[in-house]
């Protein structure tokens, strides 16, 4: 293991549309970190951002040396932004960090004391949640449980990407090409020594989120989809649950006639049982159809982003 001492610390900052924290945010990471590290490099990512995040970012970095900005073709989205923050970090240990202030910078150097200890990952725990909607709280609780339930490595309950990871574990991601990257579950699966330091989740700063639910929902299929294919299972024993169901149906009608006095009667359970399986079978038709879709993409082999700058 390479020495922990004499390190350089990467910062990595995703930004999307976030003119009105940012400024704050870059005062407060850098004056804590410029105080407890002696070699670092923030890199902010501006992901296609629609407001003045580039300009004040880049008015950020003229007057900072220790600043780089990376600004993506348009928006890619969080975790694409991340990837390529990762990417183009060169420190010994990377920290992924939101710009919005939730994740508190003050958590760092609790982070890198867990890996100078020898942690290879320090993923930060949501211990409590200020400031968020109560439904927000109530869905994710919902997600990491589904997740877990689901999939077959392990993703630690209620964590972000707010994260410090050792060069090896950065080196490990960029061998991951995928596309549908759910990131926290990528690094969980990569291995090594993995440790949660817990933290108190803030408001964000300003501004609003940048995660409405339609993009939550895609992340939460994501993260299923790309780690398990035990939803494909839960098809094949629903099937054999109805085939036997329908066994029991035939030869119950088949008593029925040879040694009753007639037919089963009803039209009426014929239509329900004809509908219901047709749903059944709509419904797994659409799910196999987003594992396909997911080979499709990446089938195509593009690449995750393109930069228009930088600096
Ligand atoms: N973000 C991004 N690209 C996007 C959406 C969000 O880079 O398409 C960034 C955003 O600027 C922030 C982080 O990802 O730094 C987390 O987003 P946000 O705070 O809006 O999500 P929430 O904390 O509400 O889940
Ligand atoms: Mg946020």
């Amino acid at each position: 293991m390479k020495s922990r001492e004499n390190f350089l610390l990467s910062v990595v900052v995703p930004c999307f549309n976030e003119a009105e924290v940012i400024g704050e945010t870059h005062r407060r990471l850098f004056s804590l970190i410029s105080k407890n590290i002696e070699k670092f490099e923030i890199i902010f990512i501006d992901d296609g951002s629609t407001d003045e995040t580039l300009e004040k970012l880049e008015a950020i970095a003229d007057k900072n040396g220790n600043i780089k900005i990376l600004a993506l073709s348009r928006n890619f989205g969080h975790q694409i932004a991340i990837t390529a923050g990762i990417d183009a970090a060169i420190g010994d240990a990377v920290v992924v960090i939101d710009a919005d202030l939730q994740d508190p910078p003050e958590v760092i150097p609790e982070m890198i004391d867990a890996w100078k200890r020898g942690a290879d990952v320090v993923y930060g725990v949501r211990a409590s949640r200020d400031g968020e909607t109560s439904f927000k709280v109530a869905t994710a609780k919902f997600f990491y449980r589904v997740i877990g339930a689901l999939s077959e490595i392990k993703i630690p309950y209620d964590t972000g990407d707010f994260r410090l990871m050792d060069r090896r574990v950065v080196e490990a991601l960029k061998k991951m090409p995928e596309r549908d990257r759910f990131i926290r579950g990528m690094i969980s699966w990569v291995g090594y020594q993995q440790e949660p330091v817990f933290y108190n989740r803030e408001k964000r700063y300003a501004g609003e989120t940048k995660y409405p639910i339609n993009k939550m929902l895609k992340f939460a299929i994501d993260g299923i989809l790309s780690f398990s294919t035990k939803p494909l299972q839960i098809a094949t024993l629903i099937g054999i649950s109805i085939s036997f169901l329908s066994f029991v149906g035939i030869v119950y009608a088949l008593i029925l006639r040879l040694f009753g006095e007639g037919w089963v009667p009803g039209w009426t359970l014929l239509f329900i049982a004809v509908s219901f399986l047709g749903g059944i079978q709509l419904i797994f038709l659409g799910l196999i159809g987003e594992y396909i879709g997911r080979i499709y993409g990446e089938g195509k082999k593009r690449p995750l982003y393109f930069l228009k700058k930088s600096k």
